[in-house]
């Protein structure tokens, strides 16, 4: 499952910081997912939830925020921001196009990672 191994990187991460603090508790994670990673919020909180129980990240709040995906051109260079269509949803696949010369020759720059950007602790 794809959320899930998110789900547990992200707790690893949040776990790793919150030690570093000599923390006892998790309380909120502020993630950043880029769009083009095809993450589900919804399965990520069920995900998280699972990957979180019995730790000191259990009842952790999730608040997500989603990038927009970005583009380079290998033609022109320049930079697009794509979104998902449809189609893409469902198979996971997608060739983005240009905005700007409509070459399909294009690498994706942002959109792909999920990052963990502070976590809310209790010491
Ligand atoms: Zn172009």
């Amino acid at each position: 499952m794809h959320e899930f191994s998110f789900a547990y990187n992200i707790f690893k991460v949040a776990e790793a910081t919150a030690l570093k603090y000599n923390a006892t508790k998790i309380t909120e994670v502020y993630l950043e997912i880029g769009e083009l990673t095809l993450i589900v919020p919804e399965l990520l909180r069920q995900s998280f939830k699972m990957a979180t129980h019995g730790s000191i990240a259990e009842d952790a709040e999730l608040k997500i925020d989603i990038t927009p995906g970005k583009i380079k051109c290998r033609d022109c260079g320049n930079i697009s921001t794509v979104t998902l269509n449809e189609e893409a949803q469902l198979t996971g696949l997608q060739l983005f196009q240009c905005r700007h010369c409509q070459s399909k020759n294009t690498e994706i720059v942002e959109g792909k990672k999920a990052n963990v950007k502070n976590i809310k602790i209790q010491d």
